[in-house]
């Protein structure tokens, strides 16, 4: 007996023990990754029980899913949780000149651009965008240029109740800084700290990542997330390793990703953030590094020797012109690599279909990385850095994080080898189903717990409000037609004949 799969319901756990058949699946046994064809993965609760070609024991129902493949969800490292505003800057540049860099006189007076209910809202609204990119598993990042300091307890709250309504597993913890980068009134960049404040926003953060730590049945974990490493004294370094080796947590830290991170520690340390951190003795197995785009041989030793994983995120750093120097070398000198999306799309599939052009540029060999590869840092290795081996991967006794592939897509046709098919002709926009923890959170477009029609224009005035605040915090305090000017210049009426 088969079920069409459009009987699997959605925002529920089947009852029982369930197939889900397609064209292909990834199983992952002892002899390592493999392809089955007409395979099936079985499920029960919030596990996976078998995977392979079929399963001869009894089962409460069988899923159908036709010409598709049925891997394991994403995880990612640097997932996107706002509504994007690094986009606004690709085609208006430079950043400082756009928002990016706070300016003096709004530095004195930074407030929360954002109401409390917009915060909670953007959260929501960036886990079911993940949830449609077949991302399973979560780390969430947001800009803080449109903040008061950093992020806020309240807002993580919010988020972890909008993890456990929508499905998504995911590692919380409030972004918090003892500093940042202004621009004086020469327009010159100018590092300032204000410790006190930073220190204790990381207080409050510990509180919270070690109060939601396996709550919503083991969906919500914590970590800690100090911002950029140039807005981090040694003080918040210190303190924050130490609280996650106590509760045993991952760390996310951007380093060694620009040149205003680079000017300013060299400034500030004499020399690079990975050389800094390693002389702070902090650099571990706990912690995630985006983007590693501008690293050193020599930090890339520290990376190597310390265990440290670097999150890979080509899209964004193509779109600045920047790529990791380079995904098959950073592999060859031993260094864990997983993958992130950051910004908008949150499309992971498209992050590997980057990522491997990326590569091969940089190596100028039409053979390196293969699109095995990337698929692999982006389930198993950021399951490796987040220290689970029951996620990013499809074998008995792992959790039920599996996110499915059309393999018909009229836009993609002819299917070639699956994996191939997903990072050369494919973006997200083939995911067709998403499964965590054994639950159905998404299918074709729909996501339980979020009515996207309605959260599609709520985006659209909340962002529209942000931007029209935008000439407040850029330097110089030009209008916005000047920030982001159109593509071509805007005809708003109709033109006299
Ligand atoms: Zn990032």
């Amino acid at each position: 007996m088969t079920t069409a799969w459009s009987a699997l319901p959605l925002g529920k756990r089947p009852a029982g023990r369930w197939a889900l058949a397609s064209r292909f699946a990834i199983a992952d046994l002892p002899e390592g990754r493999r392809l089955i064809t007409d395979g099936e993965v079985v499920i029960e609760s919030d596990r996976v029980i078998w995977v392979g070609r079929r399963f001869e024991g009894e089962l409460s129902a069988r899923y159908d899913m036709g010409d598709a493949l049925i891997g394991p969800g994403f995880v990612d490292l640097d997932a996107l949780s706002d509504l994007d505003t690094t986009v606004l800057g690709m085609d208006n540049q430079p950043g400082w000149k756009k928002g990016r860099v706070w300016p003096a006189d709004y530095a004195d007076r930074a407030y929360e651009m954002y109401s409390q209910e917009e915060l909670a809202f953007q959260k929501r609204y960036a886990f079911a965008q993940l949830l449609l990119n077949g991302i399973t598993s979560a780390l969430p990042i947001a800009s803080l240029f449109y903040r008061a300091w950093g992020e806020t307890v309240a807002e993580f709250e919010a988020a972890a109740v909008a993890a456990e309504d929508l499905g998504l597993r995911v590692w919380l913890g409030p972004a918090y800084r003892t500093g940042g980068v202004i621009l004086d009134e020469a327009g010159t960049m100018q590092p300032v700290f204000d410790e006190e404040r930073g220190l204790g926003e990381l207080a409050a953060a510990a509180a919270f990542a070690k109060r939601v730590q396996g709550s919503a049945g083991g969906l919500v974990s914590g970590m800690f997330a100090p911002d950029r490493v140039e807005t981090c004294t040694e003080a918040l370094l210190h303190r924050t390793f130490a609280h996650a080796d106590e509760l045993d947590m991952p760390v996310r830290l951007h380093m060694a990703q620009g040149e205003m991170e680079l000017q300013t520690v060299r400034r500030l340390h004499g020399m690079t953030a990975p050389q800094w951190l390693d002389r702070l003795g902090v650099l571990s197995s706990r912690l995630i590094a985006p983007h590693a785009t501008v690293a050193t041989d020599d930090d890339l030793l520290c990376y190597a020797a310390n265990g440290v994983t670097v999150a890979h995120c080509p899209l964004v750093s193509a779109r600045h012109g920047s790529s990791l120097k380079s995904f098959s070398m950073l592999k060859a000198k031993g260094i864990r690599l997983g993958m992130g999306t950051d910004t908008a799309p949150p499309d992971m599939v498209l992050n590997m279909a980057v990522g491997m052009m990326a590569n091969r540029l940089a190596e100028g060999k039409g053979d390196a990385g293969s699109a095995a590869e990337f698929y692999d840092a982006a389930t198993l290795a950021g399951a490796d850095a987040l220290k689970r081996p029951d996620i990013g991967r499809i074998t008995p006794g792992a959790k039920a994080d599996i996110a499915v592939f059309d393999m018909a897509d009229r836009m993609i046709a002819p299917r070639i080898d699956p994996i191939q098919t997903l990072v050369y002709g494919a973006t997200g926009r083939v995911t067709r189903a998403t499964i965590v923890d054994g639950r159905l959170c998404m299918r074709d477009g729909a996501v339980a717990g979020i009515d996207l029609a309605a959260a599609r224009a709520q985006v659209q005035t909340q962002f529209e409000g942000l931007i029209a605040r935008y000439p407040e915090r850029t330097f110089g305090h030009p209008p916005v037609q000047e920030i982001f000017p159109p593509s071509y210049p805007l005809v708003e009426n109709e033109p006299s004949s």
